[in-house]
Order: structure tokens, then C-alpha cells, then sequence
């Protein structure tokens, strides 16, 4: 049996392909969703990987949701933090329960995750741990201070506990993707993508979920012992870090 791989919000969009190549790879992976139901069962049906339902914004669901998945699979060694939202507003327009619900789920989320497997991957002496952060997390976004804070937190977040872990065999990584082809993306008009988003990237087209789920295999391998705290960009030229 591989190693155990938890891919938070893995039932969609990015996640999805990454959950998926990952189990192409060997992993025995499990997929956590925050509440829709039927993508979760239906990517359950297609792929076999079992799914977990809980709020990664949770400190306390995190921690029994976790220990459910190490009852029934083992361990987690190679844990992916992709679950995220946006909720976009300019700042002047934003209220208090915005902010929250993005730093929630996309910052104190990987403090959560990463909270609750960090002993037994000490304790064990292996560990990967991979963020999935945002461009806009490295440049800013207009009506994304929330996010772009959240997404830029965890690149901080990911260097910290990479000196942390560096000498227990844990290597923390982070991946900043430019726009990918998600539900998310395609649902943006197809005049607005073909003339002012995709001219924006250098590569002429936008990334599909499954080049960021091969930088994830990647970076979770063994081959990847040697990089830790790093920030790998994934987003066809549209913006040098
Ligand atoms: P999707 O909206 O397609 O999927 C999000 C996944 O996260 C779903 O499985 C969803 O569950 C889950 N999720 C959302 N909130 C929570 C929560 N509170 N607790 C647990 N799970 C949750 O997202 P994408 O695939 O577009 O994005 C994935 C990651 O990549 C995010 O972190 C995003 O910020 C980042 N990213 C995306 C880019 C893009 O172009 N799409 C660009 C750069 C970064 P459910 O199905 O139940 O809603």
C-alpha cells in the first residue's frame, strides 16, 4: 500500500486532478469537500477515493475528521492544503464576516491541517506537506485583499514550518497558480478570457488543474527531498516572482 495522502477540498476543480494523480502515483488518498454533497459522491463513485466532510476552517472538526481518516486508512504523510474560496470586494466594500470566511478557510485552515498531522510526522520522521497558495497571493488583486493576504500568509506559513521541520525528514512547500481552467474560471464570459485574460499570459492559454497536480506529485516524492520552503509558480509566465 502507498503512502497516505489527505488532499484538502479534493473533490473539485484543482483538487480533483490532484487527488487523482496522486492515486495514479500510488497514493492511498483521501479527499475532504466542506458541503457538496453530490460532487463528492460522484467523484467518490468515478474514482474510489473515499471522501471526509468537514470545514477545514475548523480547528476542532479538523482534529476529529483527521483522526477518522488515519482510523481508517493510517497515518497521513503527504498532506495537500488546496481547499479555498474567494469572496471578493474592494476593501471599502468588505465586511468583517468576508474577511473571516476567506482567512478561515484559506490561512487558518493550513495552520489546522497542518496542526494535527505535524506531531506524527515528527514522531515518524517523514512528512510532506504542500500549500496551495495563489498568484494573487504574490502580486495583489484588486477586490482581493482578503485573499491575496490569506494566499500570501500561507507562502510565510510555508517557510516558518519548513525551518521547523527541515532536520525530521518534512519537507513544506508551497504552489502559487496563476488562472487555471476550473469551474470557477470557465465561468467568466468567453469574450472576457479571450481578450483580457489569456493575453495576459505569457503562454497564450490558461493552466489546466492536472499541471498543478503534477507539481504536487512532484514535490511530494522523493525525489523532492531537497526542496523545502519553497514557492513553486505555475502560472505560464503571467507573473515573475
Ligand atoms: P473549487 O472551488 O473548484 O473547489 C474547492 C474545493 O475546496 C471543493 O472541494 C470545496 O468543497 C472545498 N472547500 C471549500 N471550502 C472548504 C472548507 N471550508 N472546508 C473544506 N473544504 C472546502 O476551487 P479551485 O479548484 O478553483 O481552487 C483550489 C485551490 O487553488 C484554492 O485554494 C484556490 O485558492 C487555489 N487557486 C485556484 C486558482 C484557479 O484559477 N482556479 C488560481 C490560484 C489558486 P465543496 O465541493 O464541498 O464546496
Amino acid at each position: 500500500m502507498g503512502r497516505i495522502a489527505l488532499v484538502t477540498g479534493g473533490t473539485r476543480g484543482i483538487g480533483r486532478a490532484i487527488s487523482e494523480a496522486m492515486k495514479a502515483e500510488g497514493y492511498t488518498v483521501a479527499a475532504s469537500y466542506a458541503g457538496n454533497d453530490d460532487a463528492a459522491n460522484a467523484f467518490k463513485d468515478e474514482t474510489g477515493i473515499p471522501v471526509y466532510k468537514f470545514d477545514v476552517g475548523d480547528f476542532d472538526a479538523c482534529t476529529s475528521t483527521m483522526a477518522t481518516i488515519e482510523s481508517d486508512l493510517g497515518p497521513i504523510e503527504v498532506l495537500v492544503n488546496n481547499a479555498g474560496i474567494t469572496r471578493d470586494k474592494p476593501l471599502h466594500k468588505m465586511d468583517r464576516e468576508t474577511w473571516d470566511a476567506v482567512v478561515d478557510t484559506d490561512l487558518s485552515s493550513v495552520f489546522n491541517t497542518c496542526r494535527n498531522v505535524i506531531d506524527g510526522m515528527r514522531e515518524r520522521g517523514f512528512g510532506r506537506i504542500i500549500n496551495i497558495s495563489s498568484i494573487n497571493g504574490q502580486k495583489g488583486q484588486f477586490g482581493q485583499t482578503n485573499y491575496s493576504a490569506a494566499k500570501a500568509g500561507e507562502i510565510g506559513f510555508t517557510k516558518a514550518l519548513a525551518l521547523e521541520t527541515a532536520a525530521k525528514g518534512i519537507t513544506v512547500n508551497a504552489i502559487a497558480p496563476g488562472y487555471i481552467g476550473t469551474e470557477m474560471v470557465m465561468a467568466v464570459p468567453e469574450k472576457v478570457l479571450n481578450e483580457v485574460i489569456i493575453p495576459q499570459i505569457p503562454v497564450g492559454r490558461l493552466g489546466q488543474p492536472e499541471d498543478i497536480a503534477r507539481c504536487v506529485t512532484f514535490l511530494a516524492s522523493d525525489d523532492a527531498g531537497f526542496i523545502t520552503g519553497s514557492t513553486l509558480t505555475a502560472n505560464g509566465g503571467q507573473y515573475l516572482d
